[in-house]
């Protein structure tokens, strides 16, 4: 319950309004139906306190406990036993005790689910009780016309505001599940896509290549020596050159190509629709432009990429072939004398698609 103080906080915020205005329209209509009974002066100032002075005290001790979570909890007992006990000092008048036992549990029910419900209904027949020994009620089985009138406020007006409340927490938590979303499939140095996310996008490639017969390609990217660069110029700088190139996939790629980071100092990408000459152009180009590339806080430092890069072929059972053929491809790379780029595959359909018309 680390971040009950959180959460706590957010619900006595969310409370504090619902709670304004529901007390200030309650008092209102328990006004009106106490006003034939002629009440003694302290029930007069217990009302009024109720409806205009307990909101704020209510959320001032929530805010200022060091367990907010669990003061409102104990606000909210109070709220019904405060509404049991009105209604049994209404006389049970129907439709104000009515109308406050039901927006009563409306916001239990809301705020806290069926156990508070049940919780503030135990809390609510306790307030009855304590009502009906200092009052003694009869029971008025008629409301006039101007309590009808006095709790349609509340009947309107209340269940409006703590819709408005229900709906604005269920928007912010629409809006952080997506958020949340994005970043379980995000690389937090990079901003690229992350291994699992990559690999997802992988496999919907795989599948739209074998529908539509249709000629697409990976590339494996793994930098030269990173260990080295990390060993010689440190890991901060090893950081800058993964994001320099990240950066670069970035802005010499095309919108549909995915890149993604697989893991370390290896990038992976998708080229869809790339015949593999023209994927290896890319590839090529990329290559060269980050040999070539200055950093400003180590002039002297040159990185180069080795880069293995496969076709897509009707002879892939599944992705991890494929994804397997760009690894072959790496390798070869690396063990040629890196900095270069290698392409694997010559099967169906890219001897179609290496042939430009
Ligand atoms: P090769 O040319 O064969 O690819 O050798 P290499 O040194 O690049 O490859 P190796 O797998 O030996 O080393 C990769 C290094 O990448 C080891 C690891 O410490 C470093 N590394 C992995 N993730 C990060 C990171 O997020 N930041 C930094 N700075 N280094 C990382
Ligand atoms: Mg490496």
């Amino acid at each position: 319950m680390g971040n009950t103080g959180g959460k706590g906080l957010s619900l006595a915020r969310r409370l504090y309004t619902s709670r304004a205005v529901g007390l200030v329209l309650g008092l209102l209509c328990v006004s009106v139906a106490m006003a034939p009974l002629d009440p003694a002066p302290w029930v007069w100032g217990l009302m009024l306190f109720n409806g205009l002075i307990w909101p704020h005290l209510a959320y001032q001790w929530a805010r200022r406990s060091p367990r907010p979570y669990h003061a409102e909890h104990r606000n909210l007992l109070v709220d019904a036993f405060m509404g049991g006990f009105w209604v049994a000092a209404m006389q049970f008048n129907p439709l104000p005790s009515a109308t406050t036992i039901s927006m009563m549990a409306m916001n239990n029910v809301a705020i806290g689910g069926l156990r508070f419900l049940l919780a503030g209904t135990v809390a609510q027949v306790l307030g009855v009780g304590v009502g009906w020994l200092i009052f003694t009620p009869l029971f008025i089985p008629e409301t006039s016309q101007l309590q009808l009138y006095a709790c349609l406020p509340l009947m309107c007006f209340y269940p409006l505001v703590l819709g408005l409340i229900c709906f604005r927490q269920a928007y912010t938590l629409g809006r952080q599940k997506r958020e949340l979303l994005a970043l379980s499939r995000t690389d937090s140095l990079t901003g690229l896509l992350n291994h699992g996310a990559w690999k997802d996008q992988m496999e919907v490639e795989f599948q739209r290549c074998q529908r539509q017969q249709q000629g697409g390609a990976i590339a494996l990217i793994d930098i030269d020596h990173f260990k080295s660069i990390n060993d010689t110029y440190g890991h901060v700088a090893g950081d800058i050159v993964l994001r320099q190139l990240s950066k670069m996939l970035k802005q010499n790629l095309r919108a549909t190509d995915i890149a993604g980071r697989y893991g370390g100092d290896e990038f992976c990408v998708i080229l869809p629709d790339l015949p593999l000459c023209s994927a290896g152009s890319v590839m090529e180009a990329l290559r060269d432009r980050f040999a070539t590339l200055g950093y400003e806080h180590d002039p002297a430092l040159k990185v180069s990429l080795s880069i293995g890069l496969a076709a897509f072929d009707l002879a892939h059972i599944d992705a991890t072939m494929w994804l397997n053929d760009a690894d072959q491809a790496l390798y070869e790379a690396k063990t040629t004398g890196r900095n270069r780029v290698i392409c694997c595959g010559d099967g169906w359909p890219q001897r179609e698609l290496l042939d430009p018309v």
